[in-house]
């Protein structure tokens, strides 16, 4: 779609040699055929499929042609394997504030929520690499949140607009990340709230094509998995007959799900509420505690969804599993596979992975596959991949002492000391964002996180 004659380009840069950001000039250095990085700002432009102009990261339309943007996928196999060189050049970066939700991605950004409510962009690509750019309140210190493209119009037309999405006790609120706006949608009503503590339980807030999904529950204590339309306003809640702890709500497929310690439940998009019960022997995690010695950030979901594909940590009989749940329009199946001890870490393509003493295990649909054995890679840390990259952690007897960057095509790793940063505590999460890699990690309490480019 296009959006031209609505925009006065008049008085914008028109040179498709040159830093499209505002104030800037700088040159530009291709990252691939389709991105480019400014010498001057460092900020990333992608190129435009249509007439080649190299628009700013977050555009939505090409300001020469009125194009849709599209965000390109590099390939970050080849380019990681090729370009990166851990020994030369990273950069360390600190945040001085606790987290109690994992970062989340968007476009070249990680977006964080920290302990105080403050919103943090992280971006390889720009000069000043950390940048507080808003503030959700003290009442969201402990709460999940999401960045995701809402729907919004311009003169008439419909475009979209990235927002990072949280809850509160009370409140659905919104922050719009083009004009760092604070948007309240919902407010509830003193007989209901909001359970959004993500310091206790493993709960999450997603998005659907304009509708928000969340728990909530009303004074008699009854819980329903909530949805609120954006653009109706309206608010729908399904009540759910379960006494405990939900995990989720999530996207599977076509459904929203979730579970409980017993059942998992499906929501269908025409508001049909469906639940099925677990294998008999099988327990899901679903508490932070069981969690903890794992993992010590505890800030991963004990789930991982690759499209219609739920994987969820438990254990049969006493004994590590992994359930392995899949939807097919409406028909649902599920496999137990037993898995190393220790904890998961995902592939490329969104996969679990375990390390074991020997061995690393790749789980891709109901197939499990062994990766690469390395004596070296522990099995307390999660090893995360990113092929032909895998990403562990090396430790003597007592503590993590680097992280090994393992490359599959040429048989080679190299070990980056852990030492180099600040009090390292524990791994939280890797990104590979355009060709860069970030590793944020748990320091003092604190979150750390260090950037190869
Ligand atoms: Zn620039
Ligand atoms: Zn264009």
């Amino acid at each position: 779609m296009r959006l031209k004659k609505f925009i006065n380009t008049d008085n914008l840069k028109k040179d498709f040699s040159k830093c499209p950001y505002f104030n800037c000039d700088g040159a530009l250095k291709l990252v691939s055929s389709d991105m480019a990085y400014c010498t001057d700002c460092f900020r990333l432009s992608f190129f435009c499929l249509n007439c080649g102009f190299p628009n700013r990261s977050r555009a939505m339309f090409c300001r020469i042609c009125g194009n849709e943007v599209i965000v390109p996928e590099i390939d970050s196999i080849k380019y990681l394997s090729q370009s990166l060189n851990f020994e030369k050049e990273f950069l360390l970066i600190q945040l001085k504030e606790k987290v109690n939700s994992l970062p989340s991605i968007y476009r070249d950004c990680l977006f964080f929520l920290t302990e105080s409510g403050r919103i943090y962009e992280l971006s390889p690509y720009s000069q000043d690499a950390l940048k507080e750019v808003g503030a959700l309140g003290i009442d969201f210190s402990k709460s999940p949140f999401i960045v995701t493209e809402l729907e919004s119009f311009y003169h008439g037309f419909s475009t979209r607009v990235p927002y990072l999405l949280s809850i509160c006790h009370k409140n659905l609120v919104g922050f719009d990340l083009t004009k760092f706006e604070f948007t309240k949608f919902v407010e509830f009503s003193s007989d209901k709230e909001i359970i959004y503590n993500s310091f206790e339980s493993f709960v999450s807030i997603v998005e659907v094509k304009g509708r928000v999904y969340f728990f909530s529950k009303n004074s008699k204590g009854k819980l329903s998995l909530t949805q609120f339309d954006l653009k109706s306003g309206e608010l729908t809640y399904f009540e759910i007959n379960e006494a405990n702890l939900l995990v989720g709500p999530f996207k599977i497929s076509t459904f929203i799900g979730f579970y409980s310690i017993s059942r998992i439940y499906l929501l269908r998009e025409d508001g049909k509420l469906f639940s099925l019960e677990f294998p008999p022997n099988f327990k899901p995690l679903i508490r932070k505690e069981e969690f903890a010695d794992t993992f010590p950030s505890g800030l991963r979901p004990p789930y991982i969804v690759v499209n219609n594909e739920l994987y969820i940590q438990g254990s049969s009989n006493q004994k590590p599993h992994f359930l392995y749940f899949v939807v097919n329009d409406s028909n649902f199946s599920n496999y137990l596979f037993p898995t190393p001890k220790g904890v998961y870490g995902t592939s490329n393509s969104g996969y679990p992975i375990f390390a074991s003493e020997d061995k690393i295990i790749e789980f891709n649909s109901s197939v499990s596959s062994e990766l690469k054995k390395d004596e070296d890679l522990i099995d307390s840390y999660a090893p995360f991949h990113v092929s032909p990259l895998i990403i562990g952690f090396v430790k003597s007897s007592t503590r993590v002492m680097s992280i090994r960057f393992y490359n599959e095509e040429n048989d080679s790793y190299y070990d980056f000391n852990i030492s180099k940063l600040n009090s390292f505590q524990a791994p939280l999460s890797f990104y590979h964002i355009f060709g860069a890699i970030i590793l944020t990690y748990i320091s003092d309490n604190e979150v750390g996180a260090v950037v190869w480019k």
